[in-house]
């Protein structure tokens, strides 16, 4: 490397590398998303790779810990189909899931599913690539071949002859120089530090909850938060603790003007583990910046710590609770989205949008940005394949999960991981179909893709 000496910047001299691995679908990112995605592709018989820069599957499920996988569900939800719904089956299945308290769903066990990932990912017969690190892509005439890794092992190529980009933040689509936009600093969703605590008093605290029951119109009290219902979530029950912060507040134990601490529970556990702890909400914290992030986690981390002496002190069964673990990384909700072929609306997430291209679809559940809205009358919209091809850019290449182009309100629709996971599938299946017609990804048949998506059990309409 060659150092400069006048603004602090080096060369970085150009080097031959190895072919690690290659397969004909290079999925970059495992959480529900690419999980979903690399599944989709193998079960429509093409050869996958599953690559990822931590050491498990499951993206924020098991790296953050964020359990509430389809907490939106009530009785009259018309809920996606496909491979969203077997996470969810084979973690009861596994015992790595249990009730959720607001809904009729199974919040999962954020440690249980690595192991549910994992077979998973055997069974559908995908090469998993665990600890690697996608730090550029690689391009020939226009086309994405594959992509540059960092590991213990050093620094390699992984081709794949489509890839998808499932990184959350659509690292591959900003570095191969495909149109992103990243949500202003000041309007991005909070970051968390997410946590589980252990030593839980079961029953007191159900009675605590049942003695004090907070609904969705509590969110609109705490400090940070404003919530636009449609009035029907108004007094449906809601898992919402912010008394306990106020308490100490009033107290001296929390500074008076930290406005961060508020939000969720999850699951209680019979053996009293109290998880997905989503309690912590600091904005301004942007996740495709390395300063930001680690000034996120180590200030999480911080307030985690005064969210349990608050819960210890004022949460009836905490009294003898304590921190059980950390997520492995801090949360992040909301960056970089891809400018797409087509960009979904308010519009479309509020009133049913439907796509001659849908891939799946996913009920009307919005959940960000201040909007709360939820289920509970059947109402659903269609996510349109053409959300998660690139307007422009270079071939071979989708964007799926949470990167999907939209504006911010459709974002906190599709955000949600069950929508992931139909957005997921969808790109796999799609990439598979390319690889066996020999087409680009935004010439495909779309035809092709939801006949092989019906296949794979999918609602389509
Ligand atoms: C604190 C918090 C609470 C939330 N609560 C809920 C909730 O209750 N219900 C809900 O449905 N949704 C919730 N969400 C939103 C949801 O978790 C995400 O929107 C969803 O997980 C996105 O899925 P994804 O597959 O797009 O990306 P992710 O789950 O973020 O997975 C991306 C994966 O890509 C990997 N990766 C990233 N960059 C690279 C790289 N360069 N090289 C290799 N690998 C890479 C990451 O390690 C990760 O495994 C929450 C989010 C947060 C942060």
């Amino acid at each position: 490397m060659t150092a400069s000496p006048i603004d602090g910047v080096i060369t970085e001299p150009a080097r031959t590398l190895e072919v690690l691995a290659r397969a004909d679908v290079l999925v970059v990112g495992s959480g529900p998303g690419g999980l979903a995605a690399a599944i989709g592709a193998a079960r429509a018989g093409v050869s996958v790779l599953l690559l990822e820069r931590n050491g498990c599957f499951g993206g924020n499920i098991t790296q953050v810990g964020v359990e509430g996988f389809a907490w939106y569900r009530h009785e009259q939800t018309q809920d996606s189909e496909g491979i969203g719904i077997e996470f969810e089956e084979r973690a009861k299945a596994a015992g790595a899931a249990q009730p959720e308290p607001q809904s009729d769903s199974h919040a999962l066990d954020a440690e249980g599913f690595k192991n549910v990932a994992d077979d998973m990912v055997a069974e559908a017969g995908i090469q998993p690539l665990l600890h690697a690190m996608v730090v550029a892509p690689i391009v020939e005439d226009d086309a994405i071949i594959g992509v540059i890794v960092e590991s213990k092992s050093g620094r390699h190529a992984v081709l794949g002859r489509v890839v998808i980009d499932a990184t959350g933040d659509a690292d591959i689509a900003h570095r191969v120089g495909t149109s992103t936009r990243k949500t202003p600093l000041e309007e991005m969703q909070a970051a968390s530090v997410m946590f589980h605590m252990t030593g839980v008093d079961k029953a007191a605290f159900i009675q605590g909850v049942k003695d004090d029951p907070q609904t969705y119109l509590s969110w609109a009290g705490a400090d940070e938060w404003t919530v636009e219902t449609t009035g029907k979530e108004d007094d449906m029950f809601s898992p919402w603790l912010s008394k306990p912060f106020d308490r100490a507040k009033d107290a001296g134990h929390i500074p008076a003007d930290l406005k961060t601490l508020g939000g969720t529970w999850g699951a209680i556990s019979d053996q009293g583990d109290l998880t997905y702890l989503n309690l912590v909400h600091m904005p301004e914290i942007d996740g495709t910046d390395v300063w930001s992030l680690t000034k996120g986690e180590i200030e999480g981390r911080r307030q985690a710590l005064m969210a349990i002496d608050a819960l210890r002190r004022y949460t009836p069964g905490c009294e003898n609770a304590k921190l059980r673990n950390y997520g492995m990384t801090i949360g992040i909700r909301d960056t970089r989205k891809l400018v797409s072929r087509y960009e979904l609306t308010a519009t479309d997430v509020r009133e049913q949008g439907r796509f001659d291209d849908s891939i799946g679809i996913f009920p009307e559940f919005i959940d960000g940005y201040g909007i709360l809205i939820l289920p509970t009358t059947g109402r659903y919209f269609q996510v349109p394949y053409n959300a998660m091809v690139p307007s422009d850019g270079v071939r071979n290449l989708l964007v799926t999960g949470r990167s999907i182009g939209g504006d911010q309100t459709s974002h906190a629709a599709v955000r949600n991981m069950m929508c992931c996971t139909v957005a997921g599938q969808g790109a796999g299946v799609a990439a598979a179909v390319a690889v066996k017609t020999g087409r680009d990804v935004a010439e495909i048949d779309i035809a092709a893709v939801q006949t092989e998506l019906k296949r794979q059990d999918v609602r389509l309409w």
